[in-house]
């Protein structure tokens, strides 16, 4: 891909595009920041998008769902905030440590140099200490001399307090950089039901908060439930004092996948092109996009998935998984139909009604005991009636929990994070884990190796017998009772080529019966979509089709 050059053809600097937020939070900034960097990309440019949170932990890693969704780990094994996920399926660009910043991590680095003496006598500050280290993580990426654009999404809404160091830095930014920066603003237009009116007035506030803290945004992009008047954006930009070609607006999709195209037909990568003086030419190539999205307009009939956690009331606990179902489903040509299923509601006595209907079920990953009983009722359902089904990470490890005690007769067995006084410790604490105090940042996190069984479901599913896929946990299948249970039908299929964990349990005599210790919805993306859920579809469609005709 060619690096930024300038119409004369010289090699231009880094740009970099910031993108906050007004009015109210949960607008949609990770998706715009996606959508802008999937046109970008398409157009030929190296682009990689980071996120920059202003709260004081280190990571999510530490954060309970219903606090933040869920939390995503990068293949460098970064426990990162969940929009890092958007920007990954909507580019295939791969993030790390260095996409995903917090005010935690900026403290931390500015007092450990306090700590060294690197700053040598001086009273540390907020400014310029903590807007210098910004600044500098900011930069980090583009200094790499890797990308033509760097976007960076300011977590939280413009007027909190948390996030003013953050917006100074990019004040600083803008003034040194020029036109290699380009702010967007993205806002809320509400209607009014009663009065049958959009309202511009949180915008212009908004703006006008952006102002006072010395950012003047170059572009506006305005969320709105209904097409906003042509005289009504043009007002917005005389007000906010904004050039009427760069408010944009964003109008309720759908689908979050058809917001790149919407983007592009409202001229955001082209005003972001000539806002850093960089001449538009053609059109970016969104063929297979549109491919996926045509994919999605003409899938017929549907598959239905029943996803059995305990965050079911909250939907961006499990956005990978949910996301990778949607991709799966739309390359099979079905619309996904998908049931939550609380797990803290399933009993041994209810499992079937709970699961009727279903053509495949997932059981989610997770931490500690709530709900775990719902999910070794679910499994035992599954697994007695053959259906499709998908464990990831601690749902293949109730998988194995649940086989152990109903196949094996290991009545008690368990995890030792659930019960660990357990007789039969068939998942267990990792070796290397029983020594760690701190919870944060030291799981098994990120891209690890897992060598795949000639002639297993999963290695068919993968079409190879070694992939790499990401990890996020502390417990492990233990390889002491792996002769009993691959005697008995339940087979380890994958491992790890250098330290033998087990990776991936599988029933061969089942239909599709597989548990991953880790997490493939990570790396499943719009345009590569993940092999295995693929073939879990697929397997559920077949299922489907079977219990309509066996009916
Ligand atoms: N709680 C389990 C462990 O730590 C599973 C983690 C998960 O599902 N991500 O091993």
């Amino acid at each position: 891909m060619s690096r930024l050059t300038d119409p004369s053809h010289n090699t231009v600097e880094t740009k970099y595009i910031f993108v906050t937020g007004g009015v109210v939070s949960s607008l949609g900034k990770g998706i715009i920041s996606s959508s802008l960097a999937c046109l970008l990309k398409a157009r030929g440019y190296r682009v990689t998008i980071q996120k920059f949170d202003p709260y004081i932990n280190i990571d999510p890693g530490t954060l309970n769902p219903y606090e933040h969704g869920e939390c995503y780990v990068t293949v460098d094994g970064h426990e990162a905030d969940l929009d890092l996920g958007h920007y990954e399926r909507f580019t295939d660009i791969r993030t790390t440590r260095a996409n995903n910043v917090t005010t935690g991590r900026i403290y931390q680095s500015v007092i450990d140099k306090e700590r060294r003496g690197d700053y040598l006598g001086k009273t540390v500050q907020i400014i310029p200490h903590i807007t210098d280290e910004i600044k500098r993580n900011v930069m980090a990426l583009g200094k790499t001399g890797r990308f033509d654009f760097v976007i960076t999404e300011i977590g939280g809404t413009v007027g909190d307090i948390e996030s003013l160091p953050f917006l100074e830095a990019v004040r600083q930014l803008r003034w040194e950089m020029g036109d290699d920066c380009v702010c967007i603003h993205l806002t809320y237009v509400p209607y009014i039901r009663a009065a049958k009116e959009l309202k511009t007035k949180p915008t212009q506030h908004s703006v006008k908060q952006l102002q006072h803290v010395g950012i003047q945004p170059d572009i506006l992009v305005l969320r709105t439930e209904l097409e906003i008047p042509e005289g009504t954006l043009r007002k917005i930009a005389q007000f906010c004092n904004v050039s009427a070609d760069a408010v944009v607006q964003s109008v309720d999709a759908p689908s979050i996948y058809e917001v790149p195209l919407m983007m592009h037909a409202q001229g955001l990568d082209t005003a972001v092109l000539r806002k850093t003086g960089i001449q538009p030419c053609g059109e970016p190539d969104m063929s297979a996009w549109r491919g996926f999205l045509d994919r999605m307009a003409s899938a017929s009939g549907s598959v239905t998935i029943g996803l059995v956690g305990k965050y079911v009331e909250l939907q961006d606990a499990y956005k990978s998984i949910n996301e990778a179902l949607f991709q799966a489903a739309t390359y099979c040509g079905r619309k996904l139909d998908l049931r939550y299923i609380h797990s803290e509601k399933v009993t041994e006595g209810n499992a079937g009604e709970m699961l009727a209907g279903m053509d495949g079920v997932v059981v989610a990953p997770g931490f500690g005991q709530r709900g775990i009983e719902g999910k070794f009722a679910a499994l035992k359902w599954c697994r007695t009636h053959d259906i499709p089904t998908f464990g990831i990470c601690l749902g293949m490890q109730c998988m194995v929990i649940e086989f152990a005690r109903n196949v094996l007769g290991l009545a008690d067995a368990n995890s030792t994070e659930m019960d660990p006084a357990t007789p039969h410790n068939v998942i267990d604490l990792m070796e290397d884990q029983k020594c760690i105090h701190n919870m944060g940042g030291t799981m098994r996190l990120g891209a690890y190796d897992c060598r795949l069984a000639e002639g297993s479901h999963a290695a068919k599913a993968y079409g190879k017998t070694l992939v790499s896929e990401r990890h996020r946990h502390r417990f492990e299948f233990n390889n002491r009772y792996r002769a009993g249970f691959e005697a008995a039908g339940m087979k380890c299929v994958g491992e790890n080529p250098d330290t033998r964990l087990t990776e991936v349990v599988e029933m061969p005599d089942h239909r599709w019966y597989i548990g991953t210790q880790y997490h493939p919805e990570y790396s499943s993306t719009v345009l590569n979509p993940s092999p295995l859920f693929l073939d879990f579809i697929k397997a559920a469609i077949d299922y489907g089709e079977y219990k309509q005709w066996e009916n």
